[in-house]
């Protein structure tokens, strides 16, 4: 698992795609307000969703290709009936790839050891407050208490390090950063701060209300001896050890400093499109090739290459956000998968 191949999803950048994005669902339990409104109903019809075993034929070309990590991510991922399943058959694949999963962690108190046994190896949870009713007008659910469960339960199974991911918001909860950093370094959670992005389907996002990278060193420097890291590598996030270390603290500056010219993500949406950037105005089909029925198999996988080796040569130097062009994608980012 995770061996070291040749990726030839290379794009006209230079840049060696390794890591696949995959949404499971669009659906979620809760409705933080950056990424999806509270009276969304534009959901993908049943219909759309790539079915499992449609999933694991594009995840055996593309991990045949070179994708050496595989994210699972949504919507929330654990609300896919059989995320358990989904996991073991990614790690049978023949050139099974690292899988980690992107999680609100509610469901994580039953599923974490089940996940873990089937073959995940890490998670990332999400988590913007440590307060219990600012928890709930984020997400518009009370289920603090649950989150808080399903990342014991995530170190319980060993799934570790478990990484929080934080998104701070002016007014709304940048007064926690410290105390974020605090609590992570108490529990032994790996922190992650993520800046605000342009996919929340209400269109509430904007610039000059941004908590940006800067700001949140500065708040965290007032508190804390922050070093940065060396050997970045394609990792989105800039870490810093935290008075001296060995733990750190992370900062994933979509906006502010963008990493594009690392990237080595694709992604794949759980109605079977391919992207290859969060914020991508195209997308691309493999799921009608997949159900193309008069298609044979081996034509059905030379058609899933092609779809992945034009999704990839496609790919812009960066995503834009910062040009006065800028159109933000069509889908929020609990469609796209984040
Ligand atoms: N439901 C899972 C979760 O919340 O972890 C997985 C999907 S969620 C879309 C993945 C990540 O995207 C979460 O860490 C969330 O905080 C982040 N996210 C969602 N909307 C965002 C936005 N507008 N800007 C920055 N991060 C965002
Ligand atoms: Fe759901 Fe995750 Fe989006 Fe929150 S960030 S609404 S938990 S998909």
């Amino acid at each position: 698992m995770g061996e070291l191949r040749m990726s030839s999803l290379i794009d006209g950048f230079g840049r060696v795609h390794r890591d696949l994005r995959v949404s499971l669902t669009d659906r979620c339990n809760l409705r933080c307000t950056y990424c999806m409104p509270a009276d969304f109903s534009d959901w993908i019809p049943g219909d759309h969703l790539l079915t499992t075993d449609e999933l694991m034929l594009v995840l055996d070309v593309a991990t045949s290709m070179g994708i050496d990590g595989v994210r699972l991510t949504g919507g929330e991922p654990l609300l896919r009936p059989d995320i358990v399943d989904v996991v073991k058959r990614i790690y049978a694949l023949p050139h099974a790839p690292s899988i980690s999963l992107t999680t609100n962690a509610l469901r994580l108190t039953d599923l974490a050891q089940p996940l873990a046994d089937a073959g995940l190896q890490r998670v990332n949870v999400s988590l913007d407050t440590l307060d219990r009713d600012r928890f709930k007008a984020l997400t518009h659910r009370d289920r603090f208490d649950d989150v808080i469960a399903g990342i014991e339960a995530a170190k319980a199974a060993g799934l570790l390090p478990v990484k929080v991911n934080s998104v701070l918001m002016r007014g709304v909860n940048d007064d926690e950063a410290v105390a974020l950093l605090r609590h992570a370094l108490d529990n032994g959670w790996n922190l992650r701060f993520i800046e605000q992005m342009p996919l929340d389907a209400g269109g509430l996002w904007a610039r000059p209300k941004m908590i940006t990278a800067d700001d949140i060193l500065e708040m965290l420097s007032a508190e804390f001896t922050l070093t940065p890291v060396e050997g970045r590598g394609s990792a989105p996030a800039e870490e810093f050890y935290v008075d001296g270390g060995p733990a750190t603290v992370g900062i994933i500056a979509s906006v502010s400093r963008p990493f594009c010219a690392a990237c080595d993500r694709l992604r794949l949406t759980a109605d079977g499109q391919f992207r290859n950037c969060l914020f991508s105005a195209e997308e691309t089909d493999v799921r009608a090739v997949v159900r193309d029925t008069s298609l044979d198999d081996a034509a059905r996988r030379e058609g899933i290459e092609q779809i992945l080796h034009q999704v990839t040569r496609s790919k812009l130097p960066g995503h834009g956000i910062n040009d006065a062009s800028f159109i933000q994608p069509a889908r929020p980012m609990s469609a796209i998968g984040g």
